[in-house]
């Protein structure tokens, strides 16, 4: 997308209607074009416009349409892997899945990643910069657009840290909740961190009664700050107690996220500990085979191993559930298609 000129699929109507004031259209013709926008068509597709009045906003501002340069459909179970070009070198991907409640949208916040999990594709794939608000919202109706979908469901589990682009993604929210765009509720928006305590705090003051899904990976301190490096800086019991302080004030439970690494996180003595830490709160632990990425030398638990340590924790009073692996043919784990793409354009350099 051009990013200089003014996106107006990210606007208001309210907002469209004061930054097209002196082309002084009627109430209905922007009306009009915040339908076509909302659903992600470009200047060109908006054929019950004016040509004329077409060309003109071509002009001056961006249509907020995302190019799509790679998708991979899974022949397993229909998910759809998009690669997406911004146009301005920076590549992201996003998925779109297929639930019995309707379908769900995985969506990037940033074109790279700052934060270095060690077992994470992102890392190391290089950090291009954060989206704004109209890019992030425009993978959802790019994806609608594409699979002629209304998706209903967003994660933001894609590239990026969401927290460390906080006022680009609350106003994402804010975008997506619009009941003139894509009129998803906030309930129906998860927001993944891999712990960025301010980030959190902010958050719960937001009046957003979104999901807040917290990577947590280990309850150790110190083994979670080797995978997590960011967890150097915010540590692990300051992390838990602004969680446990997010549940309360927000009577939401709090998403736990634990990818499960053979011989790394995935004891008894893990398990024991988790139920101490968590016991008696408002939570959910989601148990994650952990997706293997090249270089880090991480191996997935087995199935038998996942399943009993999701039992040790049930009988321990947790709530917890494996994550069903979606789209394991089109290696759809987060950042994994965009690292590869990233290698190949570095290796034609
Ligand atoms: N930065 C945010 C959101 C993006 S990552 C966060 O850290 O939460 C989305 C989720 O995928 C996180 O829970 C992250 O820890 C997890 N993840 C990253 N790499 C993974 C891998 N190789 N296998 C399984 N889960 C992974």
């Amino acid at each position: 997308m051009d990013t200089a000129r003014k996106n107006l699929s990210e606007l208001t109507y309210e907002e469209l209607e004061k930054e097209l004031a002196p082309l002084g259209l009627p109430a209905y013709r922007l009306r009009q074009l915040e339908k076509w926008l909302s659903s992600g068509a470009s200047f060109d597709e908006m054929t019950d416009l004016p040509l004329k009045l077409r060309e003109e906003l071509a002009l001056k501002y961006s249509d907020g349409t995302l190019k799509i340069i790679n998708k991979l459909v899974s022949a397993i179970d229909g998910t759809a892997k998009y690669l997406i070009d911004l146009g301005d070198g920076n590549i992201i991907e996003c998925v779109l899945m297929k639930y019995k409640y309707g379908y769900s949208a995985c969506v990037s916040t940033q074109a790279g990643c700052r934060m270095g999990c060690t077992f994470c594709a992102s890392a190391g794939a290089g950090f291009g910069r954060n989206l704004t608000p109209g890019e992030i919202a425009g993978q959802i109706k790019t994806m609608n657009r594409d699979a002629g979908v209304n998706i209903g469901h967003v994660v933001m589990m894609g590239v990026g840290e969401p927290l460390d682009n906080y006022d680009n993604v609350v106003a994402f929210m804010r975008m997506a909740h619009d009941p003139g765009g894509l009129n998803i509720s906030y309930r129906k928006m998860s927001l993944s961190t891999c712990g960025l305590i301010p980030g959190i705090e902010k958050l719960m003051k937001e009046d957003m009664p979104v999901t807040l899904s917290v990577s947590l990976h280990s309850p150790f301190q110190e083994e979670r700050a080797r995978m997590m490096p960011v967890a150097k800086k915010y540590s692990l019991d300051k992390l838990l107690e602004i969680c446990k302080t997010f549940s309360l004030e927000t009577g939401r439970r709090i998403t736990y996220e634990y990818a499960m690494i053979s011989g790394v996180n995935d004891t008894d003595a893990h398990a024991a500990e988790l139920i101490k830490l968590l016991g008696g709160t408002l939570c959910h632990i989601n148990l994650i085979p952990v997706n293997t990425v090249k270089g880090t030398g991480y191996r997935r638990a087995d199935r038998v191993r996942i399943d009993r340590f999701r039992m040790t924790l049930e009988n321990g009073g947790l709530a917890a559930t494996v994550r069903r692996a979606m789209g394991r043919d089109i290696e759809a784990a987060c950042g994994q298609l965009r690292r590869k793409a990233m290698e190949e354009n570095s290796g034609k350099a």
